[in-house]
Protein backbone atom coordinates (compact mmCIF):
# COMPACT_ATOMS: atom_id res chain seq x y z
CA UNK A 1 0.00 0.00 0.00
CA UNK A 2 2.53 2.46 0.90
CA UNK A 3 5.05 1.44 -1.63
CA UNK A 4 2.29 1.87 -3.69
CA UNK A 5 1.46 5.30 -2.64
CA UNK A 6 5.27 6.13 -3.39
CA UNK A 7 5.44 4.32 -6.63
CA UNK A 8 2.75 6.89 -8.21
CA UNK A 9 4.09 9.90 -6.44
CA UNK A 10 7.74 9.40 -7.66
CA UNK A 11 6.11 8.57 -11.29
CA UNK A 12 4.18 12.22 -10.85
CA UNK A 13 7.07 13.56 -9.65
CA UNK A 14 9.44 12.70 -12.67
CA UNK A 15 7.18 14.28 -15.09
CA UNK A 16 7.93 17.76 -13.05
CA UNK A 17 11.59 16.93 -12.38
CA UNK A 18 14.93 16.07 -13.97
CA UNK A 19 13.92 17.12 -17.04
CA UNK A 20 16.52 16.59 -20.10
CA UNK A 21 14.21 19.53 -22.02
CA UNK A 22 15.08 19.53 -25.80
CA UNK A 23 13.51 21.99 -28.28
CA UNK A 24 12.19 20.60 -31.37
CA UNK A 25 14.54 22.57 -33.67
CA UNK A 26 11.22 23.17 -36.62
CA UNK A 27 8.35 21.96 -37.90
CA UNK A 28 8.68 18.30 -38.46
CA UNK A 29 5.19 16.24 -37.42
CA UNK A 30 6.46 12.50 -37.33
CA UNK A 31 5.69 9.35 -35.52
CA UNK A 32 7.11 6.78 -33.94
CA UNK A 33 5.40 2.81 -33.17
CA UNK A 34 7.20 1.01 -30.40
CA UNK A 35 6.38 -2.17 -28.84
CA UNK A 36 7.17 -3.26 -25.11
CA UNK A 37 7.82 -6.78 -23.62
CA UNK A 38 7.19 -7.82 -26.66
CA UNK A 39 5.29 -10.27 -28.05
CA UNK A 40 5.98 -12.81 -31.07
CA UNK A 41 2.88 -11.15 -32.75
CA UNK A 42 4.42 -7.41 -32.81
CA UNK A 43 7.94 -8.88 -34.13
CA UNK A 44 6.14 -10.78 -37.11
CA UNK A 45 2.89 -9.37 -37.50
CA UNK A 46 3.71 -5.86 -36.37
CA UNK A 47 7.24 -5.85 -37.69
CA UNK A 48 5.57 -6.79 -41.25
CA UNK A 49 3.10 -3.97 -41.38
CA UNK A 50 5.16 -1.20 -40.20
CA UNK A 51 8.00 -2.55 -42.92
CA UNK A 52 4.89 -2.94 -45.92
CA UNK A 53 4.50 1.19 -45.00
CA UNK A 54 8.18 1.67 -45.23
CA UNK A 55 8.50 2.42 -41.39
CA UNK A 56 10.52 0.65 -38.90
CA UNK A 57 9.66 0.33 -35.15
CA UNK A 58 11.17 0.44 -31.72
CA UNK A 59 11.37 -2.81 -29.17
CA UNK A 60 11.62 -2.26 -25.94
CA UNK A 61 12.46 -5.57 -24.26
CA UNK A 62 13.26 -7.34 -21.32
CA UNK A 63 15.67 -10.11 -21.51
CA UNK A 64 13.69 -12.06 -18.61
CA UNK A 65 10.59 -12.27 -20.82
CA UNK A 66 12.52 -13.74 -24.11
CA UNK A 67 10.93 -16.60 -25.59
CA UNK A 68 9.10 -17.32 -22.41
CA UNK A 69 5.20 -18.04 -22.23
CA UNK A 70 3.13 -15.24 -20.36
CA UNK A 71 -0.82 -14.72 -19.34
CA UNK A 72 -1.43 -12.82 -22.68
CA UNK A 73 1.44 -13.75 -25.17
CA UNK A 74 4.35 -15.78 -26.15
CA UNK A 75 7.59 -13.78 -25.84
CA UNK A 76 9.78 -12.96 -29.27
CA UNK A 77 12.52 -15.09 -29.65
CA UNK A 78 16.46 -14.47 -29.97
CA UNK A 79 15.77 -15.55 -33.69
CA UNK A 80 13.38 -13.07 -34.06
CA UNK A 81 15.23 -10.16 -32.30
CA UNK A 82 18.18 -10.57 -34.71
CA UNK A 83 15.29 -10.05 -37.87
CA UNK A 84 14.17 -7.46 -36.19
CA UNK A 85 17.76 -5.47 -35.47
CA UNK A 86 18.99 -6.36 -39.37
CA UNK A 87 15.65 -5.42 -40.92
CA UNK A 88 16.53 -1.97 -39.33
CA UNK A 89 14.22 -2.12 -36.56
CA UNK A 90 15.46 -0.66 -33.02
CA UNK A 91 16.14 -2.99 -30.06
CA UNK A 92 15.72 -0.63 -26.67
CA UNK A 93 15.61 -1.60 -23.18
CA UNK A 94 13.24 -2.27 -20.38
CA UNK A 95 14.30 -3.52 -16.73
CA UNK A 96 16.01 -7.27 -17.40
CA UNK A 97 13.24 -8.74 -14.90
CA UNK A 98 10.43 -6.25 -16.21
CA UNK A 99 10.54 -4.71 -12.95
CA UNK A 100 8.96 -1.01 -12.49
CA UNK A 101 11.96 1.90 -11.84
CA UNK A 102 10.02 2.98 -8.73
CA UNK A 103 10.87 -0.44 -6.70
CA UNK A 104 14.51 -0.51 -7.58
CA UNK A 105 17.17 1.29 -5.55
CA UNK A 106 20.27 3.20 -7.87
CA UNK A 107 22.52 -0.27 -7.70
CA UNK A 108 19.18 -2.50 -8.45
CA UNK A 109 18.50 -0.86 -11.29
CA UNK A 110 22.25 -0.61 -12.35
CA UNK A 111 22.26 -4.43 -12.10
CA UNK A 112 19.13 -4.35 -13.89
CA UNK A 113 20.49 -2.39 -16.75
CA UNK A 114 24.01 -3.81 -17.38
CA UNK A 115 22.26 -7.97 -17.34
CA UNK A 116 19.57 -6.26 -19.95
CA UNK A 117 22.45 -4.72 -22.18
CA UNK A 118 24.72 -7.82 -21.91
CA UNK A 119 21.73 -10.23 -22.52
CA UNK A 120 20.92 -8.43 -26.05
CA UNK A 121 24.95 -7.71 -26.74
CA UNK A 122 25.50 -11.56 -25.91
CA UNK A 123 22.87 -12.39 -29.39
CA UNK A 124 24.71 -9.79 -31.68
CA UNK A 125 27.29 -8.29 -30.68
CA UNK A 126 26.10 -4.96 -33.05
CA UNK A 127 23.00 -4.34 -31.06
CA UNK A 128 23.30 -1.48 -28.61
CA UNK A 129 20.33 0.07 -26.18
CA UNK A 130 20.15 3.47 -26.69
CA UNK A 131 16.93 4.30 -25.24
CA UNK A 132 14.65 2.91 -22.59
CA UNK A 133 11.26 2.82 -21.34
CA UNK A 134 9.70 2.34 -18.14
CA UNK A 135 8.13 -1.14 -17.67
CA UNK A 136 4.33 -0.97 -16.71
CA UNK A 137 5.01 3.31 -17.53
CA UNK A 138 6.19 4.25 -14.01
CA UNK A 139 8.81 6.53 -14.23
CA UNK A 140 10.74 7.25 -11.03
CA UNK A 141 11.92 10.79 -10.02
CA UNK A 142 15.12 9.30 -8.50
CA UNK A 143 16.32 6.61 -11.12
CA UNK A 144 14.94 9.67 -13.67
CA UNK A 145 18.53 11.31 -13.72
CA UNK A 146 20.44 8.04 -13.13
CA UNK A 147 18.80 6.38 -16.58
CA UNK A 148 20.29 9.92 -18.34
CA UNK A 149 23.55 9.10 -17.84
CA UNK A 150 23.05 5.52 -19.48
CA UNK A 151 20.06 5.91 -22.04
CA UNK A 152 19.34 8.89 -24.61
CA UNK A 153 15.78 8.90 -23.78
CA UNK A 154 13.39 7.50 -21.75
CA UNK A 155 9.65 6.79 -22.69
CA UNK A 156 6.49 6.78 -20.17
CA UNK A 157 3.21 6.16 -21.12
CA UNK A 158 1.86 9.70 -20.52
CA UNK A 159 -0.69 9.92 -23.19
CA UNK A 160 0.02 13.27 -26.02
CA UNK A 161 2.04 14.71 -28.69
CA UNK A 162 5.86 15.43 -28.38
CA UNK A 163 6.32 19.07 -28.77
CA UNK A 164 7.71 22.29 -28.24
CA UNK A 165 10.17 21.81 -25.79
CA UNK A 166 9.95 18.04 -24.81
CA UNK A 167 11.50 16.23 -22.02
CA UNK A 168 13.90 13.68 -23.31
CA UNK A 169 13.89 11.40 -20.22
CA UNK A 170 10.00 11.06 -19.91
CA UNK A 171 8.90 11.05 -23.64
CA UNK A 172 5.18 10.68 -23.78
CA UNK A 173 3.30 8.22 -25.78
CA UNK A 174 0.00 7.09 -26.48
CA UNK A 175 -1.56 3.79 -26.42
CA UNK A 176 -2.40 1.76 -29.78
CA UNK A 177 -4.34 -0.36 -27.60
CA UNK A 178 -8.26 -1.13 -28.26
CA UNK A 179 -9.45 -0.95 -25.20
CA UNK A 180 -7.98 2.88 -24.62
CA UNK A 181 -8.13 4.29 -28.16
CA UNK A 182 -10.20 3.91 -31.30
CA UNK A 183 -9.48 4.81 -35.04
CA UNK A 184 -11.07 8.73 -33.91
CA UNK A 185 -8.65 8.70 -31.03
CA UNK A 186 -5.89 7.93 -33.40
CA UNK A 187 -6.82 10.37 -35.98
CA UNK A 188 -7.17 13.38 -32.90
CA UNK A 189 -3.27 12.10 -32.37
CA UNK A 190 -2.20 12.66 -35.58
CA UNK A 191 -4.02 15.69 -36.01
CA UNK A 192 -2.41 17.30 -33.29
CA UNK A 193 0.94 16.24 -34.18
CA UNK A 194 0.75 17.65 -37.86
CA UNK A 195 -0.77 21.00 -35.86
CA UNK A 196 1.86 21.04 -33.87
CA UNK A 197 4.83 20.09 -35.51
CA UNK A 198 5.44 17.27 -32.88
CA UNK A 199 6.69 13.94 -32.37
CA UNK A 200 4.12 11.73 -32.06
CA UNK A 201 4.81 8.24 -30.57
CA UNK A 202 2.67 5.37 -30.00
CA UNK A 203 3.04 1.92 -27.93
CA UNK A 204 1.25 -1.10 -27.87
CA UNK A 205 2.47 -5.13 -27.12
CA UNK A 206 0.63 -7.96 -29.55
CA UNK A 207 -0.79 -7.57 -32.73
CA UNK A 208 -3.03 -10.04 -33.72
CA UNK A 209 -7.16 -10.32 -34.25
CA UNK A 210 -7.91 -11.56 -31.17
CA UNK A 211 -5.79 -8.62 -29.16
CA UNK A 212 -5.06 -8.55 -24.88
CA UNK A 213 -5.95 -5.84 -23.01
CA UNK A 214 -2.63 -4.17 -23.68
CA UNK A 215 -2.32 -5.16 -27.54
CA UNK A 216 -4.01 -3.88 -30.24
CA UNK A 217 -5.52 -5.58 -33.79
CA UNK A 218 -3.37 -5.62 -37.07
CA UNK A 219 -6.59 -3.30 -38.40
CA UNK A 220 -6.04 -0.75 -36.04
CA UNK A 221 -2.16 -0.63 -36.55
CA UNK A 222 -3.44 -0.46 -40.37
CA UNK A 223 -5.04 2.41 -39.93
CA UNK A 224 -2.23 4.34 -37.58
CA UNK A 225 0.16 3.78 -40.60
CA UNK A 226 -2.01 4.65 -43.23
CA UNK A 227 -3.11 7.91 -41.22
CA UNK A 228 0.88 8.86 -41.09
CA UNK A 229 0.66 8.24 -45.00
CA UNK A 230 -2.04 10.21 -45.70
CA UNK A 231 -0.13 12.94 -44.00
CA UNK A 232 3.40 12.60 -45.02
CA UNK A 233 4.14 11.83 -41.56
CA UNK A 234 7.72 9.87 -41.64
CA UNK A 235 7.49 6.62 -39.49
CA UNK A 236 10.64 6.16 -37.68
CA UNK A 237 12.23 4.82 -34.99
CA UNK A 238 13.00 6.47 -31.53
CA UNK A 239 16.53 6.67 -32.55
CA UNK A 240 16.01 8.30 -36.07
CA UNK A 241 13.54 10.18 -34.39
CA UNK A 242 16.33 11.69 -32.25
CA UNK A 243 18.51 12.30 -34.83
CA UNK A 244 16.37 14.32 -36.67
CA UNK A 245 15.47 16.45 -33.69
CA UNK A 246 19.45 17.03 -33.42
CA UNK A 247 19.02 15.47 -29.94
ZN1 LIG B 1 6.82 -3.80 -20.40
Amino acid sequence: MLSDLNGRLSNRLARHFRAAPHRLPMYAPMVSFTFDDAPDSAASEGAALLEAHGGRGTFYLAGSLIDQPGDHWHGLSNDAIVRLHRAGHEIGCHTFSHLRAVDLDESAMAREIERNCSYFHGIDCSIRLENFAYPYGLASVWRKSQLAKTFRSARGILPGVNSDVIDLQFLRASPLIDCEIDTRGVDRYFDEAVASGGWLIFYGHDIVDQPSPYGCTPTLLRHALKAAERRNMPIVTVVEALRRIGA
